[in-house]
């Protein structure tokens, strides 16, 4: 518990003294992102074999399909239901802002034309077909998120079939996953200095011209953000799961950090599953299947800004959303952050899908891109904690949560 409190503690120093420095050396504070990135690269490292051996060892342990199909079930319901909500109040908070009112910005239409030809979603077709892997060591080999969780899944299946003679298989893929935990621990410890390495230069690149005149549009995305929590997942791990929502906070505030600090809920992925194991009490089975998914697939953090950007870009251009367009942003929001890759800045490429479905201008991504990696932070800080407080909803009602 002392290690814990120390390590929150820990980040949050890291925290102030980037700030700080940011502040004090500006641009020149670049020299110390080699740091961040080493960070980056050793919690990336470990999610590919993490997901394939805590994933299979979690569906071969629970053996009963139907248990397996409600948990799925209720994963897809919630993440789809939280989302949805999160665009509403990102919509609902950015008309009441009104951040994109008597703005006076030129846009750079270079920046304006390489927004626009920077996005080609694909087809919704194709997005599912691709959830099957043609070749499982290439989905290990790239990271590739869904089609690591397909393969884990029939593995742990099979196993649980074959019974008795798979045993080996189960034994080492529960063993390895123990050691993927320790190495998430082990890289956690440098976890302070990753983050000075990764804010530290944010802060130094951003002066207060490029923030000011966009405040509003930050404000609205925090204010929008802080509702979301409060209201949703509060109110989701009460109900459902009994637990006080300030323990849920608390046992999420390391992985909190480092998803603000690397913008990337993929990225985030082993710290979230920690945190939720052993801070909030999830079994394994769980959220070996939740987590993964969620950093996939479940982006409540993004919809938030995709609804408040909507909103920005037609106030800027001078255009009236009427409740349909809003409706239809609502639909295409929730499709767009479904679509949206847990990496840094994939949710401003999805926006243009949004844009374009109520034919708003693209050029209005160039108006935000220049402080989207603050509101990427953020987006993505909610992101996995929405992942979190589905793990804790899932287990709670399956009455699987460790108290
Ligand atoms: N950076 C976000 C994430 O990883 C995705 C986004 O850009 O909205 O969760």
């Amino acid at each position: 518990m002392k290690l814990k409190f120390n390590l929150v503690t820990q980040i949050f120093i890291a925290f102030v003294v980037a700030i700080i420095l940011g502040l004090i050396f500006g641009k020149s504070i670049e020299v110390i992102k080699p740091l961040g990135d080493l960070f980056l690269r050793l919690i990336k490292f470990i999610i590919a074999p993490l997901i394939l051996s805590t994933l299979v060892v979690g569906i071969a342990s629970t053996g009963d399909p139907k248990q397996l199909g409600r948990i799925g079930m209720k994963t897809i319901v919630y993440y789809l239901i939280t989302t949805a909500l999160a665009i509403i109040i990102g919509l609902a908070v950015a008309l009441m802002f009104s951040p994109g009112k008597g703005l006076d910005i030129k846009l750079d239409a270079s920046q304006a034309a390489e927004a626009a030809s920077a996005e080609k979603a694909p087809g919704a077709i194709q997005t599912l077909l691709e959830i099957v892997p043609t070749n499982p060591f290439e989905a290990l080999a790239t990271a590739n998120i869904l089609q690591i969780i397909f393969f884990a899944i029939f593995i742990g299946i099979a196993i649980t079939i074959v019974g008795k003679r798979a045993q080996p298989v189960l034994t080492f893929f529960d063993a390895f996953s123990e050691i993927m935990y320790k190495v998430t621990g082990m890289i956690m410890k440098v976890a302070p200095i990753g983050i000075l390495g990764l804010v530290a230069p944010v802060v130094g690149a951003y002066g207060l011209s490029v923030l000011l005149p966009l405040l509003k549009v930050i404000l609205a995305v925090l204010v929008a953000c802080i509702l979301h929590m409060i209201f949703v997942y509060s109110s989701a791990v009460r109900v459902f799961a009994k637990m006080n929502p300030i323990r849920f906070f608390k046992g999420m505030t390391p992985a909190g950090m480092v998803a603000f600090s690397t913008a990337s809920s993929a990225g985030t992925l082993p710290v979230t599953i920690q945190n939720v194991e052993e801070n909030l009490g999830v079994p394994k089975k769980i959220s070996s299947f939740v987590l993964p998914l969620g950093a996939t697939i479940n982006m409540d953090g993004t919809a938030i800004y995709q609804g408040v950007s909507v909103v920005f870009i037609a106030q800027f251009f001078n255009l009236d959303l009427s409740m349909m367009q809003l409706l239809t942003v609502v639909l295409t929001t929730v499709l767009a952050s479904i679509g949206t890759a847990g990496v840094p800045g994939a949710g401003l490429i999805m926006l243009t899908m949004v844009l374009s479905s109520v034919g708003l201008p693209l050029e209005g991504i160039a108006l935000i891109a220049g402080i989207d990696r603050i509101l990427d932070m953020l987006r993505t800080l909610v992101n996995i904690i929405g992942d979190a407080s589905a793990a804790v909803v899932v287990a709670g009602s399956e009455r699987e949560l460790e108290r």
